[in-house]
Formats: C-alpha cells, structure tokens, sequence
C-alpha cells in the first residue's frame, strides 16, 4: 500500500511539475507572440515610415522647438538665480544650447531611421509680444527623392498664465534673473515662495548711487516669476476702490508690457532697460520704512536704470496708498508717466 502511496505520491507530484512548467511555458508564449507582434508592428510602421515619415519627423522637430526653449531660459535663468551672473550675449548662447537638444533627438532619431534630418536653429531674438521670444529655424528631411524644407518662425511663450500656474511645479516657471544679477554686489536676494525679497540689498544698491530716499526700499519685494497681468487695459489698476486691481496685481506679482523696461533675453544680460518692447514690474517698499511722499520710483526697470550721465536713470515718483486700513497700508511710489499708465488719478 506504501509504494502504491508512494507512486500516487510521485505521480501527483509529477502532475504539479508539469503544471508549474506548463504556467512557464504561457509567458513565454504570450512574450514570443508580442515580439511575433513587435515585428509585424515595425513592418506596419516600416510602410508608414516609407509613406509619411519625412512630414512626422519635420512636425516633431518642430513641436519639440518650444519644448527645448523653455528648458533652456529655465536651465539659464535658473544659473542666474543661483550665481547672479549676468550671461553674455544670452541671444547666442541660448540659440547654442536649443541647437545641442535639437542634435541630441536628432541622435536618437537615426538610431531608427537612414532619413536625413537637418535642424538648424538660425535665431534667438525679443518677439514683438514681450511675454514671448522668437526663433527661426529651418528643417530639412529627405529620403531618396522625397524631402522637406521648412523655413519656421516660432513665437514661443515662457510666462505661466494664471490658470495654468494651479498646482504646477516651481520648476516649470521662469524666474525673473535681473534682480539677481543688479543686487550680487550689494548683499543678495532671497526668495520666499514666489517673491523676491531684497533685505537690504536693494536700499544698499540705491544708495550706492547717492539717490535720495533709499531707505524706502529697505526690506522691499518683488515677484521672482513672470506672470502676465490680466488688468487690461492698465489703465483698470486705477479704477477700482481702494485701489483694489492695483493691490491684486502686487499680491499676485504681476508683469506688464513696457517700451521702456527690458525683455527677458536683455534682463538675462543684466539690462535693466533694452530697445525691444519688454516688460516691466512693481518693487513694492517695506510697509515698515518711515512715511515718505517722495521715492524712487517703484517700477523695476527705473529702479535698476543705469542709463544716465551719473550711471543711473532712476528718477522719483510720489507715494500712491492703496487698500488702506487702520493698522496697515501698502503703498508704492509713481511718476506722472506710470500713474497715467495705469490709471492712477491722484
Ligand atoms: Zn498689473
Ligand atoms: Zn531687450
């Protein structure tokens, strides 16, 4: 009865053997029908790649462009922040750096394919919208006798709009490199949240040019991203209520368009003003600094002026308060120029 228990022992063990080989055997299968699937799928694609490859590889190119842009004024504006160097011709070195993204792609792309791609960044220049930079390119893929040659002018955005800004990472924004790059010698920056904060470095800075009223600016802040003011027309800062529009436009740090403040490639260059249409913001003064009616000038771009016979262009402007309450009130300091610009009737 033993061996006969014996054999049922083994048969019934055998069974469990082939049962677990045959379990082993159905991911090979089901492995050596998705690669039999792979195949067929390349050879799908081989056809679709014979047919309309040289367009898809062109439109590809084309759409990582922007892509590659952003990173790079990110990975740039990113080094500024951290070392407060200006960079040198920021229209060529950004060009350089989209260039090496575009050859590092086009290495992978003939990894798969024997098409000829050429992608050449021509330029890197301000766009007539100041909220945008605009590169030319131009796309060559042939194959054969097929080919396309594209010549493309992208304007290509880098501030995060309102609604798109919700939950994103801090990464994916652009900060503003100018007040790095003015306040290095003069103490620094710090960054809370999304605001700048200038200790002393900016009153320091003032004053090291002998501008009157410098103290205002002790303990001052500013935005740290480029974000785009919705209050237009600007002259609807000055519309409402206590000045409320103008109060929402400093909490959620605002940047305005400007012919006189500079776009983001001159500002990586340590440019306070340029002759593209731009950008500019407010640096609003410590609620802290003693009540003064005369300031300088709480625009960004007046403030870090250095366009002038005494190597400044900063010039003053007159207190405006705004959403006062009994213990506090937030204030900022206007010329007739930008008080007409945004509306302020004071
Ligand atoms: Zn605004
Ligand atoms: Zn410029």
């Amino acid at each position: 009865m033993s061996n006969i228990n014996g054999w049922d022992y083994m048969d019934n063990r055998g069974y469990v053997m082939a049962g677990l080989a045959f379990l082993l055997i159905i991911p090979a299968v089901i492995l050596s029908v998705m690669l039999i699937n792979m195949v067929n799928m390349d050879e799908s694609t081989n056809n679709m790649i014979k047919s309309d490859i040289l367009g898809h590889i062109s439109s590809d190119f084309e759409a990582s462009i922007p892509d590659f842009t952003r990173e790079v004024l990110r990975e740039n504006t990113a080094n500024v922040v951290r070392n407060g160097q200006p960079i040198k011709n920021s229209r060529m070195v950004i060009r350089n750096e989209v260039q090496a993204k575009i050859d590092d792609l086009k290495k992978e792309y003939l990894k798969y394919t024997d098409v000829s791609i050429q992608c050449q960044i021509k330029s890197v220049d301000s766009a007539s919208d100041p909220y945008q930079i605009q590169i030319e390119s131009n796309i060559i893929v042939s194959k054969h006798n097929n080919s396309i040659n594209r010549n493309i002018s992208q304007n290509i955005p880098f501030t995060v709009s309102e609604s798109k800004n919700n939950g994103s990472l801090d990464e994916s924004k652009i900060s503003d490199p100018l007040p790095f790059i003015k306040t290095k010698e003069y103490g620094g920056v710090s960054v809370d949240g999304d605001r700048i904060k200038y200790g002393s470095s900016l009153s320091n800075y003032l004053k090291s040019k002998g501008i009157n009223n410098s103290h205002v600016y002790e303990n001052a802040s500013s935005p740290l991203y480029f974000k785009q003011c919705p209050y237009d027309p600007y002259s609807s800062h000055g519309k409402c209520n206590m000045l409320f529009n103008l109060k929402n436009c400093v909490d959620n740090g605002y940047y305005h368009k400007s012919a006189d403040g500079a776009c983001i490639l001159c500002r990586l260059e340590g440019k306070a003003t340029c002759n593209h249409f731009g950008l500019e913001t407010f640096i609003i003064p410590s609620m802290n600094t003693r009540s003064e009616i005369i300031a300088p000038c709480s625009i960004d771009h007046v403030i870090f002026s250095e366009n002038g016979p005494d190597g400044y262009g900063t010039y003053p402007g007159k207190i405006v308060e705004f959403q006062c309450s009994t213990n506090s009130s937030n204030r900022l300091f206007l010329d007739d120029g930008h008080r007409n610009k945004y509306g302020i009737i004071m």
